[in-house]
Order: C-alpha cells, then sequence, then structure tokens
C-alpha cells in the first residue's frame, strides 16, 4: 500500500549578470555537472533537477512560485555560484511555502594554486555569495537546512539524502489522514491532544468514525477471502498452538483475517492512512484488532492504541519517510512496558497489549493465541517476535495546551539475556542514551508518553528539523544529555514556543 513517490527537487543556482555572458556561462555548466553527478552517485533517494540560473528578482519569484505549484517537488536546493545580491530573493522567498535546502558548495574542490587570478575568484565566490544569501534567509527567519562540503563528497550526498527524506516527511504530512474507530481510553491524558491544532500544524485530518461502520466492513468480507488470507499467514508465520485445538486456533487466526481485509477496504474507501482502536470500544468486532493491525501496519499504515491519534499519524509519517530505504529495519509504535534495572544491563521492555509492526522483527515470526487481560472478547491472534540490534530512535508528540512538543530519544536496542516464553506479545528493549537513569529522567521531565513511535531508519536530526519546519519544539535526549542542561532547554522553549 505503501509506495515511494517520484518526488522530484529542484537545483537552483544563483547569480548575478555583472560579470558577463561568458561567466553565466561557466556557472550553468558547473551547476548542471553538480547536478548530474549528484544523481549518478547512487546516494540520493529522490531526482535532483537542474533549473536554469536565477539573476533576477522576477524569475526567482517566478521559479519559487512554479516549485510551490508543482505536485512533484518535495523542496529547493540552492547554491550561489558567484555574489548573488540579496534582495533578489526576498519575494520568491517569501512566498515559497516547501522545504528549502541551502547547499554551501563550491565547484572546485582545491584552491587553483599556480592559475588563480581575480575571474577566478569572481566566478567562484560561493564562500561570499552564499554568506549574502544565508544571511537574508536568516533574517527572515525561514526554516532550512544548511549542507557545507565538497558536492563530490559521498558525505555530503549523504546528507542531502537525509535531508531529502525529511523534506518528504514535511511535505506529505498534510496527506495523513487518521481514522478515530474510538475515542481515547477513559482517563488517559497524554493520548489526548487538540486535533484542530494538528491540523494547522501538521496538516493532519483526524476522523471518528463509530465503529460499527467498520464492523460491518469487517463481516462483509467473504469467506474465501478470508481463507485466502489465512493461508497466507499459516504459510508465511510459524504456528504456536501451545496446546490448543488446532481447529479452534485457525478460527482465531480467521476472525484477524478478516479483520484485517475489513480495515484495509474500509480505510482505502475512505482514503485513510492512518487507524486508532481502543480495546474498550470494539463494538461488534469479535477480537481486538491485534495481528490484523500488525499486518496494515507493515503495509505502511499508521496505528495508534486506545484512540491515541497523534500516534497513529507519526508512524505514517515516520513510515512514508523511510519508505525509499531498501534495507529498512522498521519502524512501529511501541510503549514503555517494564525496566531490567540490574546495574549494568538496565533497559526498557518495549511491548504492547498486540500490535506492534512485524517490520521491525529479528527472525522468526508466530502466531500466538492467548486471552488478553483486558476487554471483553475472543482470545486474539497476534504475532509474536524479537526485534533488531541496533541503534533508533523513539519519539513522542504531546500536547503541552497551548502548543505541541516533539521528543526524540536515541536509543540502543538490544537482545534480552534470556528468553521469555510466557510473554504472548511482540517486543523490543532498548538503553535509552545517554544512559537508563538520565534517559528516563529527562523523558519524564519533558513530558514525553508512554506510547512512542519508534524507528530505526531515522535519525534524531531528521524529525527535529522535521519538528522546527512544522513551527514545533523539539527536545533531544542523546549522549549529550544532562539534565540541567535539558532543564534549561525546556525553559527557553518555553519562552519562545507560545
Ligand atoms: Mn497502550
Amino acid at each position: 500500500m505503501l509506495q515511494k513517490k517520484n518526488y522530484k527537487f529542484w537545483f537552483c543556482t544563483g547569480s548575478q549578470d555583472l560579470y558577463g555572458e561568458e561567466c553565466l556561462n561557466k556557472v550553468a555548466d558547473h551547476s548542471r555537472r553538480i547536478v548530474e553527478e549528484l544523481n549518478k552517485c547512487g546516494i540520493l533517494p529522490y531526482e535532483v533537477i537542474w533549473k536554469p540560473t536565477l539573476i533576477t528578482n522576477e524569475l526567482i519569484r517566478r521559479t519559487f512560485n512554479e516549485a510551490n505549484l508543482d505536485e512533484t517537488c518535495a523542496g529547493v536546493i540552492t547554491w550561489m555560484h558567484t555574489f548573488s545580491p540579496a534582495k533578489s530573493w526576498i519575494l520568491g522567498l517569501q512566498e515559497f511555502r516547501k522545504p528549502l535546502l541551502h547547499l554551501h558548495t563550491q565547484f572546485n574542490e582545491e584552491l587553483p594554486y599556480d592559475s588563480i587570478d581575480m575571474d577566478f575568484m569572481n566566478e567562484n565566490q560561493s564562500a561570499h555569495g552564499d554568506r549574502e544569501y544565508g544571511h537574508i534567509v536568516s533574517r527572515m527567519r525561514i526554516e532550512r537546512k544548511v549542507i557545507v562540503g565538497h558536492w563530490s563528497d559521498p558525505v555530503v550526498a549523504g546528507k542531502i539524502a537525509s535531508w531529502m527524506r525529511t523534506a518528504v516527511g514535511i511535505v506529505e504530512s498534510s496527506h495523513i489522514r487518521v481514522m478515530r474507530v474510538a475515542d481515547n481510553m477513559r482517563n488517559v491524558a497524554v493520548t489526548e491532544g487538540d486535533k484542530v491544532e494538528a491540523q494547522i500544524k501538521f496538516g493532519w485530518e483526524v476522523d471518528a468514525y463509530p465503529v460499527n461502520e467498520i464492523a460491518e466492513s469487517v463481516d462483509a468480507v467473504s469467506t474465501a477471502d478470508v481463507n485466502a488470507l489465512v493461508e497466507e499467514y499459516y504459510d508465511k508465520y510459524e504456528i504456536l498452538l501451545e496446546g490448543r485445538d488446532p481447529e479452534e486456533f485457525r478460527k482465531h487466526v480467521a476472525v484477524q483475517a478478516q479483520i484485517e481485509i475489513g480495515f484495509e477496504r474500509f480505510l482505502e474507501e475512505k482514503n485513510y492512512q492512518a487507524i486508532v482502536t481502543h480495546f474498550g470500544d470494539l463494538g461488534a468486532l469479535k477480537q481486538l484488532p491485534g495481528l490484523a493491525i500488525q499486518r496494515l501496519m507493515e503495509k505502511g499504515y499508521g496505528f495508534g492504541a486506545e484512540g491515541d491519534w497523534k500516534v497513529a499519524a507519526m508512524v505514517r509519517l515516520m513510515k512514508i519517510m523511510t519508505s525509499d530505504i531498501k534495507d529498512a529495519k522498521g519502524t512501529s509504535m511501541l510503549e514503555d512496558y517494564t525496566y531490567n534495572l540490574v546495574k549494568g544491563k538496565e533497559g526498557i521492555l518495549q511491548a504492547h497489549m498486540l500490535e506492534i509492526c512485524p517490520s521491525i522483527a529479528d527472525g522468526p515470526i508466530s502466531i500466538k493465541c492467548q486471552p488478553l487481560s483486558m476487554g471483553n472478547r475472543e482470545d486474539p491472534a497476534r504475532l509474536v517476535f524479537s526485534s533488531k540490534e541496533g541503534h533508533g530512535i523513539a519519539t513522542s508528540l504531546i500536547d503541552l495546551g497551548n502548543r505541541f512538543r516533539l521528543i526524540i530519544n536515541d536509543v540502543e536496542c538490544k537482545k534480552v539475556e534470556k528468553p521469555m516464553p510466557n510473554l504472548p506479545v511482540a517486543s523490543n528493549f532498548w538503553t535509552p542514551e545517554p544512559d537508563m537513569y538520565t534517559g528516563a529522567e529527562a523523558w519524564i521531565l519533558a513530558g514525553g508518553a508512554h506510547h512512542t513511535t519508534f524507528t530505526y531508519d531515522l535519525n534524531a536530526e531528521q524529525m527535529g528539523d522535521w519538528a522546527n519546519a512544522m513551527g514545533i519544539e523539539a527536545v533531544y535526549i542523546d549522549k549529550d544529555t544532562r539534565i540541567r542542561d535539558l532543564k534549561k532547554d525546556l525553559i527557553l522553549g518555553e519562552i519562545f514556543y507560545r
């Protein structure tokens, strides 16, 4: 269901006509060459499109407005090859509404010691022109990314690639539509929030439907369709009967297959890409959607449990941002469940009642069927697995009453020491940076939720840049976090973001 979109990024080179036609021809050649090489390097997830050199107020303004209108354009990369008087950029920048990257590079890598003269200097003065341009972007308080280095350096291309994913998150955010088939869990605070403000800030549409409307869609799925999907499950996953009758087990699994198909049809028909459920509001559904929701998340749908629409939208957002990554390690909703506080082995066991995305799984995935300790339905079938090792980020978007804050924690995922044969749900286990104690203290001081949106495939910088582009505060918890500094950051955030 989730496919990488064919986005493009425009490459706009700034200059002026003070140095004559010959110089402008070279500027155009150089920028064309840079675009060609960037497209060839194999590092960028999206194509870069060369645009004619921008030298006048009118052309700059027109180009930025064309970028606004072009649905395939996810952002503009700007670079001043020569000096480009920055007043010419004011109107264009003012009207521009898409992600902006300032690539601070120059065509030549090395000083041409033997041949350098004033003509060369005038032609290759991005060190100078990019400062004039950067000044006006800063003066206009426009959010942008600045990447510095030679364009042929794979590190620079890697940074551009990373920014492109952020940019796609920024432009795609306003296409996220969340279906709520249940309200937030009673008395829970952190899953609540201002949905109108979320639409203003992030562009998310969050709509409610009676749960029985989607239950009717589930009911309408034919037995043949259900059986075909159950066959697929039995081929793909290990079946852990754990003493249950095989026929009875299969019936429980079939309920989830019917929910998967019925939910997906309903979401597609009504054009939603994310969904929330709630174990306490299941209407005519026979089981809490477990396996079904896990499979939908794997297909790219966003999901939040207990009515948590912010997490549902964030899961969808991060699925989109990582959609181009070939060997992606996975993205899921998770929940801080229980700790290991043994010295030197500290970590947080991440799980949920059922709904963890199998994209983060490591090794075999099994189906289990177990009672839920909450709710009043049949024992739901669910996918059970452990997760990959390695670095990831856990994020939490919270509503502080007058504004949103995104908390981003770098975490190190590990294997637990011993098997957990009685744990009937999928899990992950991580140690937050900078360490268990500081990480958890910082998370709690910042107001982070128990539900998180987790990914192995994005970094804190990308999510922080996304938050800033949305005009909200990003709070980082990482190897450099010290509680005293974090408290100061939170105080500054209170002053700045109102
Ligand atoms: Mn929960």
